[in-house]
């Protein structure tokens, strides 16, 4: 018999026009968060059609989608897929890349069933990273309950085996003063627009007292209305990012801090709304990543030199706080490439993102099909996990 690495990936060559077709669709029709359904269509019907058993809408949000290998009493080990675009420059983060890498992996592991030890496989499509927080609906519907440890690979400029992410609160501050003319009457007016500023002021000194790998920036939203009116509303956008949970935590109320002062300084009153998604940093598995590193050796993926501090946040660090999750960076761009730029867009569908893909999908395959044959491996990642709380 065949040798496992070698079934998986001539399965993977085989189905090659395929991905190709899944990719470079997902990529020319790019689509906004929660807003995927051809994308989402795209993906269901390929897993379908490898024979997994497929539910659109899981979660309550219309363009999840789960597929689902069940071959007995064993780990349940999960795959994630994202595919939304961002506004205006598309697929600049290559999530058509991470989508058909993970349903390839799943398509692999679907050609080996009968060797497949005894579990289930799911392939998870998430949708809305950017920004949305899709994986952090999904969790609360309940849909990691039952998985003990996920995988997901993302496309960057080099194949990094972990990446630190940091965990991000969002935050609209609004500032109410009272209108007057800004030459007739200006000691009658209250300006919410010096609110602003003092914060923003307020928030550039305070940098220089946060860690190096913290990050708070923002940007004025509503500055007032004319230049004769002293603004009776104004209001900014700040976001604060840091590696850990109760610093992300400690740094956005030093900022609301800060605009509490600016307001109490300009005698306006302040309104704070917490955005809703909030992503969490990423924790790591040791486990998970040995293992992952391991095969993607053999898949042709070799790690680049490592960039600590290009420091993004996702809610695949949500999903890492519930259960061991990874997410390998790996390379589908020229080294020295930034993503989120129309350079990256370009390179999404480029051979270099081919190959990536297809490495991607091997290493997964092979990294789920291990846990699923030594559960004490699962054992080990959920202990590692229980210990990093
Ligand atoms: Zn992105
Ligand atoms: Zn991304």
């Amino acid at each position: 018999m065949p040798m496992l690495s070698t079934v998986i990936a001539s399965r993977i060559r085989d189905l090659l026009p395929e991905l190709e077709r899944v990719y470079t669709d997902i990529h020319a029709h790019p689509e906004l968060g929660y807003q995927e359904v051809q994308a989402c269509g795209w993906l269901s019907d390929f897993l379908a059609r490898q024979g997994f058993k497929v539910e659109k809408g899981v979660g309550g949000v219309d363009t999840a989608f789960r597929g689902t290998i069940e071959t007995g009493d064993g780990p349940t080990v999960a795959i994630l897929c994202e595919y939304d675009a961002l506004p205006g420059i598309g697929h600049a983060c290559g999530h058509n890349i991470i989508a058909t890498s993970g349903a390839g992996a799943g398509a692999a592991l679907a050609a080996v069933r009968a060797q497949l030890p005894k579990g289930r496989i799911q392939v998870i499509g998430t949708p809305a990273e950017e920004g949305g927080g899709g994986k952090i609906k999904l969790i609360k519907a309940g849909v990691f309950q039952d998985v003990d440890c996920a995988m997901m690979i993302h496309g960057f400029d080099r194949t990094i085996l972990h990446q630190d992410l940091l965990g991000i609160v969002r935050g609209t501050f609004e500032f109410s003063g009272k209108a007057s003319h800004a030459s007739a009457d200006p000691w009658e007016g209250v300006n919410a627009l010096d609110a602003v500023i003092q914060t923003y002021n307020a928030v550039s000194m305070m940098r220089q007292q946060v860690r190096p790998d913290c990050r708070i920036h923002g940007i004025i939203t509503n500055g007032g209305a004319a230049a004769n009116i002293i603004p009776e509303s104004a209001s900014a956008i700040f976001y604060t990012r840091a590696p850990r949970i109760d610093t992300m935590w400690d740094l956005f109320k030093r900022v609301t801090a800060a605009a509490e002062g600016a307001a109490k300084a300009t005698g306006c009153t302040l309104k704070v709304t917490q955005h809703e998604s909030v992503y969490e940093p990423m924790k790591s598995s040791r486990v998970m990543l040995d293992l992952f590193a391991a095969n993607m050796r053999g898949a042709g993926l070799t790690e680049g030199a490592p960039i600590p501090d290009r420091l993004g946040s996702s809610d695949i660090g949500n999903v890492s706080q519930v259960i061991p999750a990874i997410q390998p960076m790996v390379a589908i761009a020229p080294t020295g490439m930034a993503i989120h730029t129309r350079e990256f867009a370009d390179a999404a569908v480029k051979p270099l993102a081919r190959a990536g893909m297809v490495a991607a999908a091997k290493t997964m395959a092979l990294t789920t099909f291990d846990l699923l044959a030594e559960p004490a491996r699962v054992k080990a990642a959920k202990d590692e996990f229980a210990r990093s709380r």
